[in-house]
């Protein structure tokens, strides 16, 4: 099989972590601003998830990449700085997790990613180069504001299961596409505060559905691309089924973990920048 990656490599896989702490809430759910039960739970992910799930990456030396709203980063700087000096990719998540689809009309999208540019590069020292939308909900202009700001991909659609091009012709960038199956928070989302009740899945149960897409990945020659969020997967159990997923991932040869913004410039590389 020709390799898609080059070399040796038959699988890509990266491993994402969005730290959204209480933003995602905040801004759908606004009236939950007083509901401090409600915001804890997000709170867990910059204060424990986070130092439990880098110590994980340490211990299977793997570098990934920490999705963060602004928002988020600027209330918890050192934290971010920490993610940085490990060696992992800090990138752009919004401001207060707002979906660019559906600004309010005082709202401007570009004001919106400038502004959390600037509060991360305060706190890493680098301006993020890659784009999460939250909630996955791009607007009709979100790529071409990211192309404009020299964004090398963007990391919101679900269209391929390997990096592909977006955007317009000559204003292009690498999409590294997800989907809802490969995310934890459909399988564990459970808070009755915002309506969200449905029965979580078990660890076990995800670990499975994961293991078999990147069985079927490696199979394949493909990519393995997972979303994660802190204060989700950094529960003890739930980070005992992506330890052992880590653990089947690495079993395999000619498997590499790489950080986006380090896939999106091999493909570039490899598939050219505007094919
Ligand atoms: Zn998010």
């Amino acid at each position: 099989m020709t390799s898609l990656w080059g070399g040796k490599t038959r699988c890509v896989v990266t491993l994402t972590f969005d730290i959204d702490g209480p933003s995602a809430t905040l801004r759908r759910n606004p009236e939950l601003a007083d509901h401090p039960s409600a915001i804890s739970m997000g709170e867990f992910g910059p204060r424990t998830g986070t130092p439990r799930i880098l110590e994980l990456l340490d211990r299977h030396d793997i570098s990934a990449t920490f999705f963060i709203p602004g928002w988020v980063a600027e209330r918890n700087r050192e934290l971010l700085k920490n993610i940085g000096e490990r060696g992992h990719e800090v990138a752009h998540h919004g401001y207060l997790h707002e979906p660019p689809s559906s600004l309010e009309p005082d709202e401007d999208e570009g004001q919106i990613l400038d502004h959390a540019s600037d509060i991360l590069e305060s706190i890493t020292g680098e301006r993020p180069q890659g784009y999460r939308s939250p909630s996955w909900e791009l607007s009709a202009n979100s790529l071409q504001l990211l192309h404009d700001r020299g964004f090398v991909y963007d990391s919101s659609l679900m269209g391929d299961d390997i990096p592909y091009y977006v955007g317009e012709k000559d204003r292009r960038i690498v999409e590294l596409p997800v989907h809802w199956s490969l995310d934890d928070a459909p399988y564990y989302t459970y808070m009755p505060v915002a309506g969200r009740t449905a029965t979580m899945s078990t660890p076990n149960d995800v670990l499975t559905a994961w293991q078999w897409e990147f069985d079927g990945a490696y199979r394949e020659g493909r990519a393995f691309m997972l979303t994660m969020h802190p204060h989700t997967t950094g529960r003890f159990a739930r980070l005992e089924a992506l330890d052992r997923l880590i653990q089947h991932i690495k079993q395999h040869d000619g498997v590499e973990f790489m950080q986006c913004i380090v896939l999106a410039k091999l493909w570039v590389n490899m598939h050219g920048a505007s094919p």
